[in-house]
Order: C-alpha cells, then sequence, then structure tokens
C-alpha cells in the first residue's frame, strides 16, 4: 500500500471507527450470524438502493430480490444519467443498458448487454438467470426475451439526456457540419471543447445475517460509446461477482480497465486470499494501475487519468470500498444506519 493509498485507507477505517461501524461490521456473533447485517454496499448514487434493499432483508427478502430492487430506484429516475431511464446515449443518440445479477446461495447468474427500451435490465438479467439455460443475452435478442417476458417498452431517451448528446455532437469535432444555436456566428466556436460526464453506474451488493450474499451492477455505460459496445457493468467477473463462500464485489468507472483484469473477480480472490474488502480493492486497482499500458491514457506522472472504484462485502459482513483517485464516497447500510463513506484511494486528486 503507498503512503497515499494508507493515507485512504485509515481516513475510511476512522470514519468508520468514529461511527462505532468498523468493530461490529467485521464481526460474527458466536451463532454463526453476522452481527451487523444486513450490509449493503452501493456505489455513491446508492444510498436510496442501500436502504431499500437493508429494509427488504430485514423483512425476510432475498438477497438478490432485495439489491434488485434497490438499484430500480435509480434506473427509474430520470434524473440519474448513469443508469437506466434518462441515462446517456450512444453516439447515435440511442440509450443503450447492460446488467449482470449473482445470487451467491444458487451460485447463478445473468445479464443483459447492450438492451435497448427497457427501463430496468437488472430485472431481465434476472430472468435470464430463472428461465433460460443461457447466462447472458444481448442486443436484440435481450430485448424480444424481455418483450416474452411481459416487460413494458418506452424510449429511454429523455429530454434532458437527448440534449447533453446533442450539444456532445455538436462540439466534439469542428470537421463536421453539426454546429451548436450558440456558435452559428462565431468562427472559433466549433475549435472549443467541453468535457462530458462519461461514466456512471450503480452497484449493490448485500450480506444477510445467515451470510448469503448477492449482488447487481446497472449502467447506461459510456456515454456517447460507439452503437453496440459493452463495457464491464454486464459482464460477470467483471462488473460483479460473488462467491457464497467469500463476498460480493462490484465495479464503476472506466469498463474497458476492469474487463482487462476480470476486477470484481480479481477482488474476490484477494479476499479468499485473507485481504480485508477494502484491501482487497487497492490491490485490484493495482492491478489496473500495472496493465494501462497505452500512452493515451497516463497522465505524465505515470498514473491512469482515469477512475475505476471497487466495493466489497465480506460473507462476515465486513464491507469497503476504494478508487484510483481521491474524493470518491460510496453507500453503506451496517448495524442499522445508511451513510456515505469516503472510498480509500490510489493517488490525491491533484
Ligand atoms: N463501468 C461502466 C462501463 O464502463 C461505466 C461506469 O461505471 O461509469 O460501462
Amino acid at each position: 500500500m503507498t503512503d497515499l493509498s494508507r493515507r485512504g485507507f485509515f481516513q475510511s477505517a476512522a470514519a468508520a471507527a468514529a461511527s462505532g461501524v468498523l468493530g461490529q461490521s467485521i464481526a460474527r456473533a458466536a451463532n454463526g450470524r453476522t452481527a451487523a447485517a444486513p450490509v449493503v454496499v452501493s456505489s455513491g448514487n446508492g444510498l436510496r438502493a442501500t436502504e431499500k434493499a437493508a429494509d427488504m432483508i430485514r423483512d425476510g427478502a432475498d438477497t438478490l430480490d432485495a439489491v434488485i430492487a434497490g438499484v430500480n430506484i435509480v434506473e427509474e429516475d430520470p434524473d440519474d444519467m448513469s443508469v437506466g431511464y434518462g441515462g446517456l446515449p450512444n453516439e447515435e443518440g440511442v440509450v443503450e443498458l447492460d446488467s449482470c445479477v449473482m445470487h451467491g446461495p444458487t451460485s447463478r447468474a445473468g445479464s443483459v448487454a447492450s438492451i435497448r427500451n427497457i427501463k430496468t435490465p437488472s430485472r431481465v438479467a434476472k430472468v435470464v438467470m430463472e428461465r433460460t439455460d443461457h447466462v447472458m443475452l444481448v442486443g436484440e435478442g435481450a430485448l424480444r426475451f424481455a418483450r416474452a417476458h411481459g416487460f413494458k417498452e418506452t424510449n429511454l431517451l429523455t429530454d434532458k439526456a437527448r440534449k447533453v448528446w446533442l450539444r456532445w455532437k455538436e462540439r466534439h469535432s469542428d470537421r463536421d457540419d453539426w454546429i451548436g444555436a450558440e456558435d452559428a456566428d462565431d468562427t472559433q466556436s466549433n475549435a472549443r471543447f467541453e468535457r462530458f460526464p462519461c461514466y456512471g453506474t450503480i452497484n449493490c451488493c448485500a450480506v444477510n445475517e445467515t451470510g448469503e450474499l448477492s449482488g447487481v451492477t446497472t449502467t447506461s455505460g459510456l456515454a456517447f460509446k460507439i452503437p453496440g459496445r459493452v463495457g464491464d457493468s454486464p459482464i460477470i467477473g467483471a462488473g460483479l461477482f460473488v462467491d457464497n463462500e467469500v463476498g460480493a464485489a462490484g465495479s464503476t468507472g472506466r469498463g474497458e480497465a476492469v474487463i482487462k483484469i476480470c476486477g470484481a473477480h480479481a477482488v474476490i480472490e484477494e479476499m479468499r486470499n485473507g485481504k480485508p474488502p477494502t484491501d482487497a480493492c487497492l490491490a485490484a486497482l493495482r492491478r489496473i494501475v500495472r496493465t494501462t499500458t497505452e500512452k493515451r491514457l497516463i497522465d505524465k506522472n505515470g498514473r491512469p487519468n482515469f477512475d475505476v472504484k471497487f466495493y466489497a462485502v465480506g460473507k462476515d459482513g465486513s464491507f469497503g470500498a476504494a478508487a484510483i483517485w481521491s474524493k470518491a464516497s460510496f453507500a453503506v447500510y451496517s448495524d442499522g444506519r445508511n451513510r456515505l463513506e469516503p472510498c480509500a484511494h490510489l493517488y490525491e486528486r491533484p
């Protein structure tokens, strides 16, 4: 662990200890039950998801049903432009969604990628798991399968997302014929480029008091992607991995980097070998740093110029999250309290 990452970890640990969480969250009571359970961990946009999932688990729901119901809130929210309805579209202005689910107790998984017109791809992923002999359906086939199971079709492109896409279309190049309204008489304007928010996803993982684990990841993926691009989020072992003997982990951020190291699986293997969740997340991030060799993805100090975050919960109720860059937070419900906590990190954001 670098000094910076240690600082990030200890800040996170100190915040947890100050709130009385850390000691209990890793405790497993004498009767084998997870003392702090339910424990639900999610990305920073998942505070409503962790609360909903924890409520359902306390009421006796299955952990997978609970985390899916949690992320459905965000999938259906038009104001979250990184997930489900209202997500930012591909380069042609069409919203394409990715999601996968894993159910720890039965070691089953389901996934959909590049699915259009369905607000809640996580639910379709669960039906793939339950009602097919497959794990993953993509594109038109995934949509036809969803239709067969009665999912309602909706135009997922909200006006707000369309306007962001249009602005990107008009401003990302001065070598095409798309001109923004305010740029019409400005000869310099098309040379002015803007940075657009490109990433965003929700991951949510949970453990109940008997140590049953499940997880889900769902996203509209990289904004303005090439149609058909699939990121890490629907890929079992990359954007999500659950092993009921060990824990559950998921990711957000640059999917291409996560796929290359089988990110969530890497986190779980680190945990299997004894690392606590936060250290396991940091170890997987270091693999990403090591395997990022493309010059266009490295800053002048040799560090990735993008971010990735991993989130993890252990079978014993321990939990943690880490990002490449500082100032990230994650949502967690444990010991009856729902809150945001800082992620550990490798590097201090300039
Ligand atoms: N991981 C997602 C993807 O690459 C995007 C994100 O999490 O921001 O599709």
